[in-house]
């Protein structure tokens, strides 16, 4: 999944963008506010993780814009302003929710998953169509009750489509979903993890919407 990190402090964003990918997440960092707001123009990310004290825009306002242009991407806010009136401000601002600093890794990786979670629709934790069923949080996919190992992108796309079985996602969707920007991205990248993936899960369980893209089946 896609992540844009909105953070000014060198220190805190490297560490962030570090931890981040080590879990297996595909970061791109801005360090202003009005960086972060282009950015969400031309890009779609999974979850953005956003400062509020920013130069050029503060984090309330590009929070604001966001909402403004009905942008559903969930919004995990990280702030040092521990007060009770900034927390209201952001979650009238439509803040998903808030991570304070100092804060474990853990906590903000666990708080992530959660309001990805939320906005995808699903109730549980695990996202499933009956075949496969896929845990954002130990990384676990069982095809037809077995356990599958996943490589991390080949998790990533999977994810992508599992967030709804039956909606169908463009390679370019695909990509944006799977890929930063600093990445090179092969141009049949998404056919390969593709096959890979059927490879791996059977022939059915990915299908191609021919001109259009590929979705998983819903459940039966
Ligand atoms: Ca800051």
């Amino acid at each position: 999944m896609r992540v844009l990190l909105v953070e000014d402090d060198r220190m805190i964003g490297e560490v962030l963008a570090q931890t981040l990918k080590d879990a297996k997440y595909a970061v791109d960092w801005v360090r202003d506010g009005q960086t972060a707001l282009n950015t969400l123009e031309s890009q779609v990310y999974g979850v953005v993780l956003l400062d509020l004290g920013l130069p050029k825009k503060d984090g309330l306002e590009v929070l604001r814009s966001i909402r403004a242009k009905d942008n559903p991407v969930p919004v995990l806010v990280i702030t040092a302003r521990d007060t009770l009136d900034d927390r209201i401000r952001g979650l009238d601002g439509g803040a998903d929710d808030y991570v304070l600093k100092p804060f474990e890794m853990t906590e903000l990786l666990a708080r992530m998953r959660a309001v990805v979670r939320r906005k995808g629709g699903v109730a549980g934790p695990v996202l499933s169509n009956g075949v496969i069923s896929l845990d954002p949080v130990t990384r676990e996919v069982n095809f037809n009750g077995q356990p599958t190992r996943l490589s991390g992108r080949e998790f990533s796309l999977l994810q992508a489509l599992m967030v709804r079985p039956g909606a169908i996602l463009s390679r370019s969707d695909l990509e944006d979903r799977i890929y930063g920007w600093n990445e090179e991205v092969e141009s049949n990248a998404v056919e390969f993890l593709i096959h890979s993936l059927r490879k791996k899960l059977g022939s059915n369980v990915i299908k191609n919407v021919r001109g259009v893209g590929w979705m998983v089946s819903k459940e039966k």
